[in-house]
């Protein structure tokens, strides 16, 4: 099947939907297969379920489904959690590698949770780690043999920016650190191959691109030559070697498994389990070229009929991941008077206007109606009206 696949998602008649790189739309067949796990599971096989539905089995089943889409070979994704806690989790298990040193490299492009995280787990251990935030164009140089864990996202929440995966594993590797890629703006976005990478972990969300829906399940992926010596930090029992035998003493899982948690949330893996149905035969370089050709076109008739909006994503395509970003002073309250209008993006402060490429249901015809209403916006001064200043909890 070719791109785009509209028919695959309800998407409401008359709104141009650019955030998909914030909350993936609801694909079609997903609200019945869950409707079909709350009613004929759960109401009706109870807790048998857990066998006779395969409850048991959905957070490796899925995170075999989302390994295809990174480059991971099977059995290497476990799914759980939220993101921030498999950033934590992936963190924890790469300083334990490295015991002899104590400084923790990031960028100051990565989403704060990330670093929260990091700065919550140097709390915790309290033995003297320092988290280390250069500009993203730095951090290559910042590499050195201090540095324990390199944490990165590959594709910049607000700018789009994307890092050189294979360059920076590498340069890791060379003076032994372990790697993290976060992949929260990849999975689905771009073409990832983590295995060839090389690098020991990777976490993602899959409420993003994926369209799991909101607060679905995230994902760890562990190199698999690693997964049996990893030693988890969160040691819940679904991650022990055999969580029946109520042991009293945690032993891991000799798999992925010891990356799970705890109790699975059942009906959003459902959710994603019909989500991931919409990725079925997707070829992601053919994905990246169709992303590229929105994106590019957008700016092209962006630049040509806003002169007041500045570009703040990487004009080379090849630097940039899905989306794109233009900066205006008065960008929340524009992004107000456009998502009035049927076009949603987002706003990530300070003045950043946030535009999601998302492939698998948008085309040309999209992008150029979406640029004719914000051309309205900006050059007549709608976003001045009042009620657009006013700020929503989530922007
Ligand atoms: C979206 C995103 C998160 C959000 O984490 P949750 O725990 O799922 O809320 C974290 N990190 C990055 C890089 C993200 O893009």
């Amino acid at each position: 099947m070719s791109l785009p696949r509209k028919d695959l998602f309800e998407l409401p008649e008359g709104l141009i939907y650019l955030d998909g790189n914030s909350l993936g739309p609801l694909p079609k067949g997903a609200a019945a297969r869950a409707m079909r796990t709350i009613e004929q599971e759960w109401g009706g096989e109870l807790i048998r379920a857990w066998n006779t539905a395969g409850w048991m089995d959905m957070p490796k089943r899925i995170g075999d489904r989302i390994a295809g889409l990174i480059g991971a070979p099977h059995g290497s994704v476990a799914t759980g959690d939220t993101l921030s806690i498999k950033v934590y989790q992936a963190l924890a298990a790469a300083l334990k590698m490295r015991p002899e040193r104590r400084v923790i490299l990031s960028d100051k492009g990565n989403f704060p949770s990330d670093l929260y995280m990091a700065q919550g787990l140097i709390d915790t251990i309290d033995k003297g780690y320092e988290l280390r935030t250069p500009e993203p164009e730095a951090v290559a140089d910042a590499i050195t043999e201090e540095v324990a864990v390199v944490m990165l996202t590959q594709v910049d929440y607000r700018s789009g920016r994307m890092h050189d995966m294979q360059a920076i594993t590498q340069k890791a590797h060379a003076v032994g650190a372990v790697m993290i890629w976060d992949l929260a703006h990849s999975a689905g976005a771009v073409p990832v191959d983590i295995a060839g990478c090389e690098a020991e972990f990777a976490v993602g969300c899959s409420y993003k691109y994926l369209n799991g829906g909101p607060g679905a399940p995230a994902f760890i992926y562990a190199r698999p030559d690693l997964v049996e010596s990893i030693q988890p930090a969160l040691a819940g029992w679904l991650g022990h070697a055999s969580p029946f035998a109520m042991e009293l003493g945690y032993r891991p899982a000799m798999s992925t498994e010891r990356l799970r948690v705890g109790t699975p949330p059942i009906v959003q893996l459902a959710l994603l389990d019909a989500a991931m149905d919409a990725w079925e035969g997707v070829d992601m370089q053919a994905l990246r070229a169709a992303s590229l050709a929105l994106s590019e076109r957008f700016i092209a008739e962006v630049e040509a009929r806003c002169p007041s909006l500045t570009l703040a994503s990487p004009r080379d395509p090849g630097q940039r991941g899905s989306q794109v970003s233009f900066a205006f002073e008065q960008g929340y309250a524009a992004m107000q008077a456009l998502i009035d209008r049927g076009v949603i993006g987002d706003f990530r402060a300070p003045d950043i206007m946030r535009f999601g490429f998302t492939p698998l249901y948008l085309d040309e015809g999209d992008v150029v109606a979406a640029a004719e209403i914000i051309e309205q916006v900006i050059n007549q001064g709608l976003w001045q009206d009042p009620k657009y200043q006013v700020k929503s909890r989530v922007t």
